[in-house]
């Protein structure tokens, strides 16, 4: 098997197998083919990887925030080094084309190992006077913290919260969806040659059950979790009965708003971007979005005109631009929106079949003319399905665009100015775009509002989520005491 790693789990320091856990294939989704069979997290597992952050935990947060910061910085290099052999294992644990994974997948991680890792050495409490008397905060650290993560971004995801995390004195017991788990034992092995102790980051294998037992375990100190709604609701109130921390970035349904006034060229390459980058598989994606009156039969003619141009393929082909769904099982949910949308009388543009062959290939789809009450324009697909929804007037689609439980992300594209920036401070969710979509820079926080989550990920508010604060009092006069 093809991506073997060298054992299922690595945990304080070193892989570790225990074939009494149950096993699963991975597979590669653009040919179906099995690359590695891992083992679940047995009890025993799951005990001493919390064991082992437990004691790497201390030693760690007793370093300066410099030699933390020396420590993910070197592993920002190493990940950037071997950014090819990432790239490429990337593409057979999630089917991404290359072309993507070689720029937005462990580039990515290096990035916000990098900028935390600048970050540790300059993180401080702040120094409060009373007249004589005076307060001084200590930031400290959390604890042991727990991240869990989706599918789509695999490296990405094991390093947007370890390092944050790491950065501010923390360990990690990372559990990686079970559909994609293999490039998170690279990041642990790097951060482990980088220099971290043992035990400070560890990775294992599982489904729900396995990422239960760890947000449940008395040890853990906090929990972050990217996946869907509804096991973030789980997962949140499993969280709260220990009373941890929580970072919830969840699904969406995001807007996109194009006014008659958009440049065209942008708004269909914003809206190719927000839709079917990784084959449309990521969550602040712009699956609804509302079009005025004016431009709607030319952007729909221009988006169908570029659409037709994808390289649909093998991902590990460079020219590729278009891969597989995930999983067969995704692949056919999916269609099943797409089934839904042309039940419910949207016109289908663009798209809309399943590939045939061994892979999870279907086309990049576009409808036209769908209403606020449909399927499709209510739930997150998290594929490669896009519906345009017609607006007249600036208020009317605000409105609408707002009409959801989900608060993610929201993009206008206008050449008015003023407009832009109106209507975005209206628009209801956490990360917004003017006159582009889904750039995540780890400069800039990210995470959504109503029930796409709690938190954020990257820049200095990430630093919130890994920290608390201690204030200390401290007295330079006689007590007074009433009796
Ligand atoms: P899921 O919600 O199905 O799973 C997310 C993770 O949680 C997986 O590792 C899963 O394990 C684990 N899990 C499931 N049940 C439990 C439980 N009871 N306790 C603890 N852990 C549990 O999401 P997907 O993997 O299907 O990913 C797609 C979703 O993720 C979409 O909704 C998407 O919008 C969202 N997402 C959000 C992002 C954001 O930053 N806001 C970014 C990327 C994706 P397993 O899969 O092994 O069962």
């Amino acid at each position: 098997m093809r991506a073997q790693p060298h054992a299922s789990h690595y945990v304080d320091g070193a892989y570790v197998e225990d074939a009494a856990g149950e096993a699963f294939d991975v597979i590669y989704p653009a040919t179906g083919e099995v690359i590695a069979r891992l083992h679940q997290a047995t009890p025993a597992v799951i005990d001493k990887a919390l064991a082992a952050a437990q004691r790497a935990q201390r030693d760690w947060a007793a370093m300066t925030g410099t030699q933390r910061g020396r420590v993910l910085r070197r592993a920002a290099d190493m990940l950037r080094d071997r950014n090819r052999a990432l790239s490429e294992l990337e593409t057979l644990d999630t089917g991404k084309p290359l072309q993507e994974t070689l720029v937005a997948d462990a580039t990515s991680g290096a990035d916000a190992l990098e900028y935390f890792g600048g970050l540790a050495g300059a993180l401080t409490g702040e120094h409060i006077q009373l007249g004589a008397d005076w307060v001084y905060t200590i930031r400290e650290p959390l604890g042991v913290c727990v991240g869990i993560g989706a599918w789509n971004y695999p490296t990405q995801i094991a390093c947007w919260k370890a390092a944050p995390a790491l950065a501010c004195g923390n360990a990690m017991v990372f559990k990686p969806s079970e559909t994609t788990p293999l490039s998170a034992l690279k990041v642990a092995e790097i951060l482990t040659e980088a220099g971290a102790p043992a035990g400070l980051f560890n990775v294992v294998q599982g489904m729900g059950a396995v990422g239960e037992a760890l947000v449940t375990d008395a040890r853990v100190a906090k929990v972050s979790l990217t996946g869907s709604v509804p096991t973030g609701r789980r997962v949140y109130a499993a969280a709260a009965a220990g009373m941890r921390h929580v970072t919830m970035e969840l699904g969406g349904k995001s807007p996109i708003l194009i006014f008659d006034d958009a440049d065209l060229e942008d708004a269909v390459g914003g809206v190719i971007l927000g839709n079917f980058y990784s084959s449309g598989q990521v969550c602040s994606n712009g699956t609804r979005v509302f079009v005025q009156k004016g431009i709607k039969e030319r952007f729909l003619a221009r988006l169908a005109e570029r659409l037709g141009t994808a390289v649909i393929g093998d991902p590990m082909d460079e020219a590729t631009n278009f891969g597989p769904q995930v999983s067969a099982r995704q692949r056919d949910i999916v269609m099943g929106f797409v089934e839904k949308g042309l039940a419910e009388g949207a016109r289908l543009i663009t798209g809309g079949k399943r590939i045939e062959g061994d892979g999870f290939f279907m086309q990049p789809t576009v409808f036209a003319d769908v209403t606020d009450q449909m399927t499709i324009a209510r739930d997150e697909i998290f594929g490669p399905v896009l519906s345009v929804l017609d607006f007249e007037d600036e208020e009317d689609a605000i409105a609408r665009a707002n009409n959801t439980e989900f608060g993610l992300s929201a993009g206008v594209f206008t050449n008015d100015l003023r407009r832009a920036h109106r209507v975005i401070a209206r628009l209801q969710a956490g990360s917004c775009f003017i006159n582009t979509y889904n750039l995540a820079p780890v400069e800039a926080p990210f995470g959504g509002t109503k029930q796409s989550g709690v938190g954020r990920e990257n820049s200095k508010a990430a630093i919130e989520h890994y920290s608390q604060f201690k204030s200390v009092y401290v007295g330079m006069d006689p007590v007074d005491a009433p009796y």
